[in-house]
């Protein structure tokens, strides 16, 4: 476990850029799990991980068809869970399947089926930041498969 990393975005593009370098890092199997409120920039990020994983689509999010698979370097699924009102409803959605699959998984609004995800999943908080209109993202535990993956956001500057 390291120390707690946070990052301040001041444009879409650098929410992407961040996204990108967990991408261009992400490994069969891992569970990206984004929370924080509306316009937080979790989509934002979303579509930079898969670039980072040389996915050619635009990456919208899937809050009316709740799962979208893009084919890249790996499989991304990406779940958006805002309309779920019971943590059960994700099992509908196939998520368990995806999740202890070969492809990778990003997640928004995790927080709202915080028990069903697989203890090595990296939780990632996006915010609106305290000043200006820039964004937050804090990542407070590493699970070790992260730890060169995060390791790389450390070198995150700027424009
Ligand atoms: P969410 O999926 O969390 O609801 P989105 O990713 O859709 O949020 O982003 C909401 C809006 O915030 C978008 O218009 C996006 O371009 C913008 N945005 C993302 N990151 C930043 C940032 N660091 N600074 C300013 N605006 C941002
Ligand atoms: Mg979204």
């Amino acid at each position: 476990m390291t120390e707690p990393l946070r990052i301040h975005t001041t444009s879409p593009d650098e929410t992407q850029a961040v996204g990108r370098l967990l991408g261009e890092r992400a490994q069969p199997g891992d569970v990206f799990l984004l929370c924080g409120p509306l316009g937080a920039g979790k989509t934002c990020l979303t579509q930079g991980i898969a670039w980072g994983l040389e996915v050619k689509e635009y990456a919208r999010s899937p809050t009316f068809v709740l799962m979208t698979r893009y084919r890249g370097r790996l499989t991304l699924y990406h779940f958006d869970l805002y309309r779920i009102n019971d943590p059960l409803e994700a099992w509908d959605l196939g998520l368990d399947e995806q999740l202890f699959g070969d492809g990778a998984c990003v997640v928004e609004w995790a927080e709202r089926a915080e028990e069903v995800f697989p203890e090595y999943s990296l939780w990632i908080d996006l915010d609106y930041a305290e000043e200006g209109d820039g964004r937050t993202i804090t990542i407070a535990e590493v699970p070790a498969r992260y730890q060169a993956m995060v390791e790389s956001l450390k070198g995150f500057k700027h424009g």
